[in-house]
């Protein structure tokens, strides 16, 4: 049988190995990808690190990819219902299983908190097989939901990556209007495809507190203003965003850094009757206090969270990266590519924040 590398997460806080896995038997309509590219993201970082609850360990990492189809067994349909061909160039929905039975899918209407769902790279292990990004090939087993890229160059897409959806979401559920400033607290990924984003829905201004400084050059790059939080205290980052808003502070906050402290830093920055989006607390990192009354019942605030992201924004964010002139902010972002063995290199740069997008590029091996 024949044998395909991938990168392996063996147990929390271990290294990641590279080990040689067996092609598997495709079930009928399911499908092999030829991995291109692979994200590395701070999601990853926190699996390597043990961070999130109910993750199967062995695992591959690397849950929104993009490469070729080389095998189809049965048929695997695009939304328009066409068939897709061996040799097409693809991404798909890393979210699997997705049931559009129970009660968040039907009654909450919140299918991304369906019970039922399963994402590559991070709730699939080894165990169901090739279910990451980070190896040679990766198998796509039926109902998953692929999406065509025709001629979307890879490492375009992949600039924006798993923030791509994450980000559209965020801005959506912040419901950014026209003329809007919008502050976004962290410059990571997320952060920078929220900036993209805010601009294309009409915001008129966007402010980013973030670090290390090249990130903030990237936002500044992008068309935000930029300040820099570990050179700032809170104090002074406040006095900032009051400077640029006539006093009253930002119409929308969407907070994307992943620091507890942050959630309350941007509703202290919001202005009265503002809109708080919290998108980056994707891992428990522990509480934080903040006065109800003068901050958040007082302020007539609306403060919400953003979890996941459906086919819907998937499907936009392709969209939008297959349009020139639309897609063209993403094409200044700093890419950083690993080979597969050098996995563990990559996630240590990403955890230190030393690059900005790091891709894992697993046809070379070292
Ligand atoms: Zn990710
Ligand atoms: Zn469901």
């Amino acid at each position: 049988m024949a044998k395909v590398l991938a990168a392996v997460i063996p147990e929390p806080r271990a290294p990641v190995e590279v080990r040689e896995l067996p092609e598997p038997e495709l079930e009928q309509d399911s499908a092999l990808l030829e991995v291109a590219l692979s994200e590395v993201c701070g999601t990853d970082v926190h699996l390597q690190q043990g961070r999130l609850a109910g993750v199967p360990y062995p695992l591959i990492p690397g849950h929104v990819s993009v490469g070729t189809l080389s095998k189809i067994r049965g048929r695997m349909l695009d939304v328009e219902g066409r068939p897709f061909a061996e040799g097409d160039r693809v991404t798909f929905l890393d979210v699997h299983r997705t049931c559009n039975a129970c009660w968040h899918c039907l009654v909450a209407k919140a299918t991304t908190r369906c019970p039922h769902r399963k994402v590559y790279g991070i709730t699939y292990g080894t165990a169901d097989g090739l279910t990451g990004g980070w190896a040679q090939k990766l198998y796509l087993k039926p109902d998953t939901r692929c999406i065509g890229l025709g001629g979307v160059d890879f490492e375009k897409f992949m600039a924006g990556g798993c923030a791509l959806p994450t980000a559209l979401h965020a801005v959506e559920r912040a419901e950014v209007e026209l003329g809007d400033t919008v502050l976004v607290l962290g410059s990571g990924p997320v952060g920078l495809s929220v900036v993209i984003f805010a601009l294309m829905r009409g915001a008129l201004r966007v402010l980013c507190i973030g670090a290390p400084e090249q990130r903030l050059e990237a936002a500044r790059g992008l068309g935000a203003a930029a300040l820099n939080f570990e050179t700032n205290d809170e104090r002074a980052r406040g006095q900032w965003v009051l400077e640029q808003t006539e006093g009253r502070g930002a119409d929308v906050t969407i907070e994307a850094t992943g620091s507890p402290a942050a959630v309350v830093q941007a509703m202290r920055y919001t202005r009265d009757a503002g809109r708080v989006c919290v998108v980056g607390q994707y891992t428990d990192h522990g509480e934080v206090s903040f006065n109800p009354h003068l901050e958040l019942n007082k302020k007539h605030l609306s403060v919400r969270g953003c979890w996941g992201s459906d086919f819907s924004h998937f499907y936009r964010g392709v969209r939008i990266m297959a349009d020139a002139a639309r897609s063209e902010p993403w094409s200044h972002l700093k890419l950083d590519r690993y080979k597969l063995g050098e996995a563990n290199e990559a996630l240590a740069d990403v955890a230190a924040g030393k690059v900005t997008k790091a891709l894992i590029a697993p046809q070379h091996v070292c």
